[in-house]
């Protein structure tokens, strides 16, 4: 099984290849979101990531945003989101974005491997069906909301409600 690790700091990405190849993943890194995203991208027509380790802090492009551009393309890979910050309020960002796990630092090794297998398990989860009601649809996967042939523009705090 091949992961991809996007982590910029370079130490931790090592000892994470190391770890990880010790458990029998085939393991990719990239240090930044642009070579990461463009990582994920290649892999997806290569047979695939089984999952991404993917850390938020990124130089060039953030792990919010390389998630959510997988996400906008119809990538579905298992996204495990990794960030120094604490806090509900990322956690909200991350899910929101398309994440399927999250992780603070500093993590516990045994945790990380854990939440992996158990993402591994589920696999990639199925595209959300888009909701409609009316002529009115609202689709979680590209954060769209469609009346007739119109589409309205929400923030994603107010689409998030
Ligand atoms: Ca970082």
């Amino acid at each position: 099984m091949r992961l991809l690790v996007v982590e910029d700091e370079v130490r931790l990405a090592a000892a994470l290849k190391r770890g990880l190849q010790a458990e029998g993943f085939t393991v990719d890194v990239a240090h930044d979101g642009v070579s990461g995203l463009h990582k994920a991208r290649e892999g997806a027509h290569d047979g695939g990531y089984a999952a991404i380790v993917l850390d938020i802090m990124l130089p060039g492009l953030s792990g919010y945003r390389v998630c959510e551009r997988l996400r906008a393309e119809g990538n579905w890979v298992p996204v495990l989101m990794l960030s120094a910050k604490d806090g509900e309020y990322d956690e909200a960002d991350g899910l929101d974005v398309g994440a399927d796990d999250y992780l603070t630092k500093p993590f516990s090794y045994v945790v990380l491997v854990a939440r992996l297998r158990a993402l591994l398990r589920r696999g990639a989860p199925p595209r959300p069906a888009v909701l409609a009601a009316g002529d009115l649809s609202l689709d979680p996967a590209k954060h769209q909301v469609v009346r007739g042939e119109t589409e309205i523009e929400l923030t994603p705090r107010e689409f998030s409600l």
